[in-house]
């Protein structure tokens, strides 16, 4: 029997089926029912925040948190280049511009180069940053949190501090990851900036089915997205509404799915460190190539791993790497290629992007499911090790 290993699958082991039954048994399937609330209290529990408003996605999440801090047309808002499009195309919803930003060795934005963009490329005029060449105004900054890797917050807010900037975090992947040093210790992704999205997508650290979160630095900040998620409904009898509002709200099916991974989740965490651990010891010395680390003083939820493979050693392309191992069962899949170089961004304005082109070539994401044994990460290293001998030079 040939063997496969998925890359990332979800893991329906607790009480999923439970938790949907009962939702289905109430009648209780839409935009209303008990679990979204109750998903909501877990949310706000686990990441110590005042208040969170489950949504439709991710994408939601960020597209809320950009009306609600007044992204208008002809703004601009800066976001990274390395990245999942999902965290750049809100900007354009809102008819405004993004400005691309490099990565460093985490993946993630650069602070320094942030700040450098701020400094030489605007002009900071009674508390707005103004970018000199199209004098829009530069009103946030979205910063991800690649991978479950923390982000440079330190710096990133010291920068959105001096020039008056919003700061977004998309932490749609970085769900558990929080600092355990420094000035924000304690202090979960999302949970650090103005806004944070979450994303239970399929490949997420928990899923249900496709839905997201949002949270904000207010507690009355939350509630306005919630309002805003739910068609902006001020009355529930008489259809008054003062905004224009979104069919963004998750739905209680959805919300009966994330209260069943929520339990879950602790246990998730721990299985993607210890098969993360176990990757890294088999990959230690290898010449070929490197797993990547997560940031030091912080605890990451180690969603997904990052195999940096030395291209210049290997005859071919990342596709040719990624198609063998299929072969040999193990699906892996490439970074993601730059947003400022796909059709809909190629005009768009960039700063020194210089890492993330070479990033956005080696970086291959290994499997990762929590279902993973130890027997599998080893087969799976052994398989690509075989591979990349093979294409090697
Ligand atoms: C998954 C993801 C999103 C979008 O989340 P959805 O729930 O799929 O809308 C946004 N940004 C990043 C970086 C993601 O990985």
């Amino acid at each position: 029997m040939n063997r496969f290993i998925p890359l990332s699958i979800p893991n329906f082991g607790g009480n999923e089926r439970r938790y949907v039954d009962e939702a289905i048994d109430q009648g209780w399937v839409s935009t209303g029912g008990a679990f979204i609330g109750r998903l909501e209290e877990n949310l706000s529990l686990f990441l110590h925040a005042d208040d969170v408003a489950a949504c439709q996605s991710g994408t939601a999440g960020l597209h809320l948190s950009l009306i609600d801090c007044g992204v208008k047309p002809g703004d601009m808002v800066i976001v990274p280049t390395l990245t999942f499009i999902a965290a750049v195309n809100p900007v354009r919803y809102q008819f405004a511009e993004p400005v691309f930003i490099d990565c460093d060795d985490s993946l993630c934005m650069d602070p320094i180069k942030l700040e450098e963009f701020c400094k030489q490329e605007c002009d900071f005029i009674v508390g707005k940053l103004i970018h000199r060449k199209t004098q829009k105004q530069v009103k946030a900054v979205v910063v991800v949190h690649i991978f479950g890797n923390m982000a440079d917050m330190e710096s990133i807010m010291n920068t959105a501090q001096r020039y008056n900037l919003i700061v977004i975090e998309d932490s749609t992947e970085a769900l558990g990851t929080f600092y355990t040093e420094g000035r924000y210790k304690g202090k979960y992704a999302g949970t650090i900036g103005d806004y944070g999205a979450y994303s239970f997508n399929g490949n997420k650290i928990i899923t249900t089915g496709g839905g997201g979160a949002v949270t904000a630095a207010k507690a009355d900040t939350v509630a306005h997205l919630r309002y805003l998620s739910t068609q902006a409904k001020d009355d529930s009898h008489y259809y008054i509404h003062n905004e224009v509002g979104y069919n963004y709200r998750m739905t209680n099916l959805q919300a009966a799915l994330g209260v069943a991974q929520m339990e879950e989740l602790p246990d998730f965490i721990e299985r993607k460190h210890r098969n993360y651990d176990l990757y890294k010891e088999l990959f230690a010395g290898y010449e070929l190539g490197k797993i990547k680390e997560f940031r030091k003083g912080t605890y990451s939820n180690q969603w997904f791993y990052s195999l940096e493979i030395d291209m210049e050693k290997i005859r071919g392309t990342m596709g040719d790497i990624i198609a063998q191992l299929e072969k040999g069962g193990v699906q892996t899949r490439a970074i993601w290629g730059l947003i400022h170089e796909q059709i809909p961004y190629q005009n768009s304005i960039c700063y020194r992007i210089e890492k993330a082109r070479y990033y956005s070539r080696c970086i291959l994401n290994i499997p990762c499911s929590t279902q993973l044994t130890a027997d599998d990460i080893c087969y799976s290293a052994d398989i690509i090790k075989k591979v990349l001998g093979e294409l090697s030079r």
